[in-house]
């Protein structure tokens, strides 16, 4: 410890100036001294600023073996050169020496507050950390063996285990794919809601390619130092570079990543320095070495865009809400080592928990067996996991679990979207139906886009895109007469596309090729910035909503004509949705008739989903 030695140097130096300046000799009262002087027993005086020292002559020791040396303080008095100068007394002056003491009276409060300022430190850092090495990664270093996770042991989220075989396949050969030229993706994101097993999955990966795993946590930074958050990065990617091959995951990444802001107290800082730190960090990077950097959130919308470039975590993985075949696989991955009775139908229980992520489904089982246990059974009966998901629907109320009149009205809704986007023209292909609920803020209707690209629309699909919005909607109103609130979002986003037709794209007749809305949609945000309206009359303003209102009118007109040309298909499709939750494009295709591609001619690799918000 730094500091103790500090502390120990210090105590020698008081030592030192003790023995050197201290009061030499035997303590002598100022008057003694002098009727030792006027006795003629002084020999010699050493006269110093505030100290007098001097010798006495030897007839003057006497028999107690008293000091020839003695000390006395001064005082004023003038006559004493004189005086000694009378009894032949040697003498002479003394310039002392303080710097010592002067800088200790600088060095010891300063030493009191390095104390302080350690103390503080070294609770801030944790148990390992110490003044020296707080700024040291807390990154858990897994070696080979540690992590014992493997993909077996992740289930229900096949699509996502499908991609990340492939990193599994970099990290064992990474000579393999690096001859060819080609080159090793640098960083994965898992994206999806809590609970689906992303952190499972991350440590899966480094379990399936036997590499070393470090994690970190995003909200580990938050409370961090300036500086330090960014040191940190640093440290954990030389740890890293030297382990390669090998796997950096940051959790929560949400929590370090979130888009920078411009804010006039820049309260932010330290997130930013860390955040700049790790983009640096990544673009430095050769991913040659072999290492791989995962990342997870639950929040993809929040993260800065720079995360998400080319180079940095380019690749992105979804880690759904598992379907009732996923969950009945993940139940039995979780009721190894509980004794569950033979009465118990794991395929009953999975269709009974729609919704569930993984952990809500690790957490019944272990629910059951607590359960079970408390009433003193040998094992785990059905009754318990009846009482076990109603404990946790209860709990989950709030995470919206569906009413089975819920599930019906999404059912015909997204159908309604899917149905839409395979029979309107200019649509890319619906790749997969989905009851599931995101639960994330991903958008009804999603489609699929490379992030940084936008594609040249004209007015045909801008007008398709419009009705497969509000083919949701439509269908709510053909099947049920009536509709529910879980179309807003496809309303404000229909609404949007439509503004941006007449008043952005000159695409309204009415109107003609004039921009009116300035220059105001922010090119990189990808985000309107807050309505103020353009330069134009208050006539203009009311064209342009009617215009709005004649789009969108247009767009519902198409959406209900090919809904109910359609009307069988959309139940069979709605009631196959019920059943299964998950269906692919494929089979949804073979139901309508439609070949992919047939009214369309979507460009290649762009798909839609089609899932509730
Ligand atoms: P996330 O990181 O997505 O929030 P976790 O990976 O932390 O979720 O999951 C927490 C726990 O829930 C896991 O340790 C595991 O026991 C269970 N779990 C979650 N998803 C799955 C899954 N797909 N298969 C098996 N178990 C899962
Ligand atoms: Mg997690
Ligand atoms: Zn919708």
């Amino acid at each position: 410890m730094s500091l103790w030695y500090a502390l120990g140097f210090l105590l020698l130096l008081g030592l030192v100036q003790m023995y050197y300046l201290g009061p030499v000799g035997r303590p002598l009262p100022y008057s003694e001294f002098k009727t030792l002087l006027r006795d003629g027993r002084v020999a010699e005086v050493v006269v110093g600023e505030q100290t007098i020292r001097g010798t006495l002559k030897d007839a003057a020791t006497g028999s107690q073996g008293q000091s020839k040396q003695f000390t006395t303080h001064r005082i004023e008095d003038p006559k004493l050169v004189e005086e000694l100068e009378s009894r032949q007394v040697k003498y002479s002056g003394e310039m002392v020496n303080r710097w010592l003491p002067e800088l200790l009276g600088w060095l010891l409060p300063l030493a009191f507050f390095v104390a302080i300022w350690g103390f503080f430190f070294r609770r801030m850092g944790g148990a390992e950390g110490g003044v020296m090495s707080f700024a040291r990664s807390r990154a858990k270093v897994f070696a080979d063996d540690e992590v014992k996770v493997r993909f077996a042991d992740v289930a229900g989220v096949d699509e996502a285990r499908e991609e990340l075989k492939e990193i599994v396949e970099f990290l064992k050969h990474p000579k393999k794919y690096t001859n060819l030229g080609g080159k090793i993706p640098k960083g994965v994101l898992l994206v999806g809601p809590p609970g689906t097993g992303k952190t499972l999955l991350a440590r899966a990966v480094a379990g399936e390619a036997h590499v070393p795993f470090f994690s970190l946590s995003g909200s580990e930074f938050v409370e961090m130092f300036v500086g330090v958050g960014a040191a940190r990065i640093r440290d954990l990617f030389q740890q890293a570079e030297a382990k390669a091959p090998c796997i950096v995951f940051i959790d929560e990444l949400d929590a370090l990543g979130k888009a920078r802001v411009q804010s006039p107290v820049g309260s932010h800082e330290e997130r930013e320095q860390t955040l700049n730190q790790l983009l640096a960090e990544m673009d430095g990077f050769d991913s040659r070495k072999g290492v791989i950097i995962m990342g997870a959130t639950n929040r993809p919308e929040v993260l800065d865009p720079a995360l998400l470039r080319p180079g940095r975590f380019d690749r992105q993985v979804l880690v759904d809400k598992p379907d009732v075949k996923g969950r009945e696989d993940i139940l039995n991955i979780h009721i190894k080592g509980v004794k569950v009775s033979a009465a118990v139908d794991l395929k009953l229980i999975a269709a009974r928990t729609a919704g569930f992520a993984g952990a809500d489904l690790a957490n019944l089982v272990n629910e059951a067996a607590l359960l079970a246990a408390r009433n003193d059974k040998t094992d785990v009966g059905p009754e318990d996991f009846e009482a076990a998901i109603e404990r946790l629907v209860a709990g989950l109320e709030k995470k919206r679990v569906m009413s089975p009149k819920e599930r019906e009205t999404i059912a015909y809704h997204e159908t309604g979207h899917a149905m839409v986007a395979s029979l309107v023209e200019g649509q890319y292909p619906v790749h997969k139906i989905s009851l599931v609920g995101r639960g994330f803020g991903v958008l009804g209707y999603t489609l699929h886009l490379p992030t940084e690209e936008r594609y040249l629309s004209t007015r045909k699909q801008l007008m398709g895109e419009l009705a497969v919005l509000l083919g949701g909607r439509t269908s709510e109103e053909i099947v049920f007469g009536e509709v529910t609130t879980g179309a807003q979002n496809d309303l404000l986003r229909a609404t949007d596309i439509a503004r941006a037709m007449v008043t952005e794209y000159g695409m309204s007749d009415a109107l003609g090729a004039i921009n009116y809305d300035g220059n105001k949609r922010a090119r990189f945000l990808d985000v309107p910035i807050p309505q103020e309206r353009g330069l134009y009359a208050e006539e203009t303003a009311q064209t342009i909503d009617s215009e709005i209102r004649r789009f969108i009118a247009e767009a519902h007109a198409k959406a209900r004509q090919l809904l109910v040309d359609h009307r069988t298909q959309l139940d069979t499709i709605a009631q196959r949705l019920l059943a299964v939750e998950v269906m692919d494009g494929e089979e949804l295709r073979q139901i309508l008739g439609v070949r992919p591609g047939d009214p369309a001619n979507p460009p290649p690799g762009l798909t839609a989903e089609v899932a509730p918000g």
